[in-house]
């Protein structure tokens, strides 16, 4: 199964996508996660990449590109994906038909995620994230076990740093003006799923999991 994630910062693509990944048994595709990942690991993309991420701009797109192609050719890809925050432009979205289109294995389903601008600033202010890369929690809807300590290495949490007002502000603008547009993309395609993001993890995945039977 091929499916995309579609929806603004902070409407909950990344917690769902990798609760899928248990349940269905394909990977899940974070270019956000490739990205910081890159910039840990110090490499020329992570460098060239790192001051849009932090002033919340999107990434030029033949460097994501680049990424994620390399990244679904890999054979865990084989049976399927879940991409989580690509595409973000109609290039992208282009980019990705191609590649498919070679191998004749197109995206089967787009569920976008679809959330009000308020609840969504809310999310990423209270968002904080395990400096190694264990995953994420918000101080409110889904704290840890111990209060700001990641519940795998224990190590203090952090704040990510385009989860700072300005940087929000910045995301939600070109989440607006790049990203928006692939709703009529995809749905011309009759793939495109909406649903109401609103309401607890368990409510939202539930959702989800209606669409894919
Ligand atoms: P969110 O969806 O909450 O904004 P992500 O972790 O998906 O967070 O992305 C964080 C940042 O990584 C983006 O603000 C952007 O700078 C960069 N990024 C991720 N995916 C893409 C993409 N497909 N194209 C361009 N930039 C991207």
């Amino acid at each position: 199964m091929r499916v995309i994630f579609l929806g603004p910062p902070g409407s909950g693509k990344g917690t769902q996508a990798k609760r899928l990944v248990a349940s269905h048994g394909i990977p899940q595709i974070s270019t956000g996660d490739l990205l910081r990942e890159a910039v840990r690991d110090d490499t020329p993309l992570g460098r060239e990449a790192n001051g849009y991420m932090t002033a919340g701009n999107l990434v030029p797109d033949r460097l994501v590109i680049a990424l994620l192609l390399e990244r679904i050719r890999r054979p865990d890809c084989g049976g399927g994906f879940i991409l989580d925050g690509f595409p973000r432009t109609l290039a992208q979205a282009e980019a990705l038909e191609e590649a498919l289109k070679e191998k004749a294995q197109p995206v089967e389903v787009v569920v976008n995620l679809e959330i009000d601008t308020g609840e969504v600033v809310e999310r990423l202010i209270g968002r904080r994230v395990c400096p190694n890369g264990h995953g994420e929690w918000h101080i409110r809807f889904n704290p840890p076990k111990e209060a700001n300590r990641c519940d795998r290495c224990g190590d203090p949490l952090i704040q990510r740093e385009d989860d700072q007002e300005e940087s929000i502000r910045t995301r939600m603008e070109a989440y607006s003006r790049d990203t928006k547009p692939l709703i009529d993309y995809y749905r011309n395609q009759g793939l495109l799923h909406t649903i109401d993001a609103l309401g607890n993890l368990d409510q939202v995945t539930g959702k989800i999991e209606r669409i894919f039977s």
